[in-house]
């Protein structure tokens, strides 16, 4: 952890966090939780829930008048880290996406009666939610284009259209839909974002998409839907009509770096259990995998790029990070396993639960290619190149 950014209540929070991941969440990391559905793991997770908030730990993330800390996003991220280095974590302290986003932006921009009904309860961790953007039909890295729409009929909006990759829809209260309200306005003024509860008729939860071979459920699955006919009053509307383009970039700002310091403590994790195992598995008599200048060369490089990662998140706080940061996360993950021959394979370790969960690090919030090539035509820019989208 770089000393550089803990600020006073870091200090003190930071420790207090760091002991109930270790000895309240760890243990939960068995070959059988790591295989089944959340929904197996979800009664402990709850109850550690309940233990958090005992502790006097719950809600973080919120602003002051919510009972929260007022952390900045540099504070938050040094606690994500931390809460990241078990898979649990983040649930456990309601801190998780898609839930955190859907926090921070109702607490922004819903109306009060919305707050009332679906902001406390969320912030209270007793229901979850959803967001839903992205369509198979289209593009999700340009999501001006977009076939849901949202259509004004009396006093509500009805809505029509088919949604991907809605994570943690399965159970969710409510979702935040994109939708399509004003077809005729300039490309990023036509959506806007419009609160659903899940239980309205017309809302279709078709499938929890396969990811890796597991479809899972409950909060850790991603779900293809249908909206159909979906009617909501209009007082659902979230923000203004049309700004559904800007709360998305708004909410994907912090959302890039929540991620990363998320990459980092799972990067610290496998970097932590690949020297373990380095020191502990032996090859011969006196002779253990650390010994293997290979090995080394693996802990070296990763060290190094772990350091490097967390100071250019703490420091920069931009979107173009999130390629760089996933992708050594990645090859941490990789070597870990790699350390760990056979062993690394299995379900028995952490590792590979990480390698098939996180391989879409490099592709949800803004594929790779697309940061990359945001980042090089900012750069371009400055010599006098204005390399244009097309
Ligand atoms: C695990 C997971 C969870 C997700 N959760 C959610 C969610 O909760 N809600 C939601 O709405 N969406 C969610 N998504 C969807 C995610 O936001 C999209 O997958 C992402 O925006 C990319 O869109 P796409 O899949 O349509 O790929 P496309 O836009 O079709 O792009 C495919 C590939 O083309 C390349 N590419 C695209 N544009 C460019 C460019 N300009 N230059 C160069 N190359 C380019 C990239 O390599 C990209 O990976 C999730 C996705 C995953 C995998």
């Amino acid at each position: 952890m770089e000393t550089l950014f803990i600020t006073e209540k870091l200090k003190n929070l930071l420790p207090k966090i760091k002991e109930f991941v270790e000895t309240e969440l760890y243990p939960l990391e068995t070959t059988e939780n790591l295989t089944h559905n959340f929904s197996h793991v979800e009664p402990i997770l709850q109850q550690k829930r309940a233990l958090v908030k005992k502790a006097g730990l719950w809600g973080l993330h919120l602003p002051e008048e919510d009972g929260g800390l007022g952390l900045t996003l540099c504070e938050f991220g040094q606690i994500s880290e931390v809460l990241a280095s078990s898979p649990f974590g983040h649930f456990v302290f309601n801190t998780q996406a898609p839930d955190i986003g859907n926090t921070e932006l109702m607490h922004k921009y819903a109306p009060k009666h919305l707050k009332e009904k679906y902001l406390k309860p969320l912030m209270d961790g007793e229901i979850r939610s959803c967001f839903s953007m992205t369509e198979p039909e289209f593009a999700g890295s340009n999501p001006t284009r977009m076939g849901t729409t949202a259509i004004k009929d009396g006093d509500d909006y009805v809505i029509n259209g088919h949604k991907w990759f809605t994570s943690s829809a399965d159970g969710a209260a409510f979702a935040v839909v994109m939708a399509v309200t004003n077809p005729d306005a300039a490309p990023h003024k036509r959506a806007s974002q419009i609160l659903v509860p899940m239980d309205t008729q017309g809302v279709k939860l078709v499938r929890n998409i396969p990811i890796m071979g597991h479809a899972g459920d409950s909060w850790a699955s991603h779900a293809e839907m249908l909206y159909e006919n979906v009617r909501v009053p209009q007082s659902n509307l979230i923000g203004g009509e049309g700004t559904g383009f800007l709360l998305a970039q708004e909410r994907l700002g912090p959302g890039r770096i929540h991620h990363c310091m998320r990459f980092i403590g799972i990067a610290e994790r496998s970097f932590d259990l690949m020297c373990r195992y380095a020191v502990s598995r032996e090859l011969d008599e006196g002779k253990s995998l650390g010994d293997m200048q290979f090995i080394q060369g693996f802990i070296a490089e990763s060290r190094a790029e772990i350091d490097a990662a967390r100071l250019l998140v703490l420091r920069t706080a931009q979107q173009m990070i999130k390629f760089f940061t996933a992708n050594m996360m990645l090859r941490v993950i990789d070597r870990a396993i790699q350390t760990h021959g056979g062993l690394g394979m299995t379900s028995d370790v952490l590792l590979s639960f990480w390698y098939s969960h996180e391989r879409a690090a490099r592709i949800y919030d803004g594929a790779d290619e697309v940061h990359k090539s945001a980042l090089a035509r900012s750069i371009l820019k400055n010599y006098g190149l204005d390399v244009r989208r097309k």
